[in-house]
């Protein structure tokens, strides 16, 4: 009988020699970048695919193979690869001038799409990543509320330097950080108790996404609300990734409302942009008509391209009726797979909210971040490389991101190479876990 390891070399063998363009590009990539990579998550075993074109929700690599794209850019690529929309916009915009190197009306217009959009971003400011958006929230809870403990959850990914897969790491920022357990309230309360009137701020993921895209329960997020608003903290929702769920994100579904909210990845429009804002009076600290202002520079903060994408992005595309209608036809596919896995009774389920979601190995039902085993993370790249082989392309580690162009054809293309992957591999599966 196949072990957990022949499993995945044979699969393994398969894409070697399936995809030697690729693993050429790879070896000349690791001249220059370490690894033959500048940006983690996207390096797996023995070397990545190299991708040269997408349109609609296909990609096609180096070597010729067309992919339906479930990374979806970590959910950046809301819009597909090639939304005519957003590809106008940008070319309007670069046809203007590129750097402009002054206000322009491009900013002005988004951030009265994103203030009237998420009601609790009374004002809004914008930089270029979500990573820097976290940072800069969490700078401003620390300048508005004199004080320095930050309050993080496990497994949490708010930016390159602000991760917390199991507690805090040496390359974040150094921050003054307090880590608590993602939906544990009694837990989660007591800590927030214990810190009182040194806590600058709370910041959370309303569904935790690296993690595992595991939903915080309501309860849970209200009594961040509760606790926070006792001990004169601030709530900061990373929306980064959840924004895009349902017309005011995920502070819309549970009617909670933050402090302070974060937003990057899709309000882009497929180009980096990233953003800050909250109530009103929190925000005035930035303006520098005042005295003793919060001086928030960044050479590219109001680039015209990311600007204008984003304005067409979010304004004419992923209209509110439109976030509405994705949310509801996402969340239908996940009970889908969801369905097929427990029909075929294998220990897999499929977590997550709407067009985010992670599948994952386990016999339990996920409700938090709990630390993969080295079964899980095998049983992991063996889903991952056998789904590349039929086409369909997933985030190493599991998650999958859809997009708005998706057709059911191409739903459908990954409901099929799942289900056949656990026929093929149930036993192995059962025997392993
Ligand atoms: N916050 C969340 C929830 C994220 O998932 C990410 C990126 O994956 C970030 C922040 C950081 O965004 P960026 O990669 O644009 O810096």
């Amino acid at each position: 009988m196949e072990t957990l390891d022949e499993a995945i070399q044979n699969a393994r063998a398969r894409y070697l020699s399936a995809n030697p363009a690729s693993m050429a590009a790879h070896k000349d990539a690791e001249r220059y970048l370490p690894g033959g990579n500048t940006r983690a998550v996207l390096h797996y075993e023995p070397f990545p695919l190299t991708m040269i074109a997408g349109q609609g929700a296909e990609l096609v690599d180096l070597d010729g193979h067309r992919y339906v794209d479930f990374v979806g850019e970590f959910s950046a690529g809301l819009f597909g690869h090639s939304n005519e929309t957003i590809k106008l916009a940008i070319h309007d915009a670069l046809d203007k001038g590129i750097v402009l190197g002054a206000p322009n009306s491009y900013e002005r217009e988004l951030a009265g799409i994103l203030c009237e959009r998420f009601p609790t971003i009374q004002q809004i400011r914008f930089c270029n990543s979500g990573t820097e958006a976290n940072i800069l929230a969490l700078s401003t809870a620390r300048a508005v509320t004199g004080r320095r403990k930050l309050l993080v959850f496990n497994g949490a990914y708010h930016g390159s330097v602000l991760k917390f897969p199991t507690g805090n790491s040496t390359f974040n920022v150094p921050f003054d950080f307090l880590i608590a357990e993602y939906n544990d309230i009694e837990g989660t309360a007591e800590v927030i108790r214990q810190a009182r009137d040194e806590l600058a701020a709370v910041l959370v993921e309303p569904v935790l996404g690296a993690g595992g895209n595991i939903p915080g329960d309501k309860q849970f997020l209200e009594m961040l609300k509760c606790s926070t608003r006792e001990v004169g903290a601030l709530l900061i929702f990373d929306e980064v990734k959840t924004g895009r769920l349902g017309p005011r994100g995920v502070q819309g579904l549970v009617d909670i409302q933050p402090d302070m909210t974060t937003l990057g990845k899709f309000i882009g429009g497929g180009l980096p942009l990233g953003a800050f804002g909250g109530k009103a009076e929190i925000m005035a600290r930035f303006n520098p008509k005042l005295q003793g202002f919060l001086s928030h520079a960044g050479t590219f903060n109001n680039n015209v391209c990311s600007m204008a994408a984003g304005c067409a992005a979010v304004g004419q595309v992923f209209t509110p009726e439109r976030a509405a209608e994705f949310l509801r036809r996402s969340e239908a596919y996940r009970s889908s797979l969801n369905e097929m896995l427990s029909r075929k009774m294998v220990p897999m389920c499929c977590s997550g909210l709407g067009s985010l979601m992670t599948v994952h190995f386990s016999k339990q039902p996920i409700q938090k971040p709990v630390e993969k085993s080295a079964v899980s993370r095998s049983l992991n790249t063996l889903l991952h490389v056998e789904l590349l082989l039929h086409g369909v392309l997933i985030c190493s580690r599991g998650d999958l991101y859809l997009s708005l162009p998706m057709t059911d054809e191409q739903l459908s293309k990954a409901y099929v190479a799942l289900e056949e992957f656990v026929d093929r591999h149930e036993p192995l599966i059962a025997r392993v876990l």
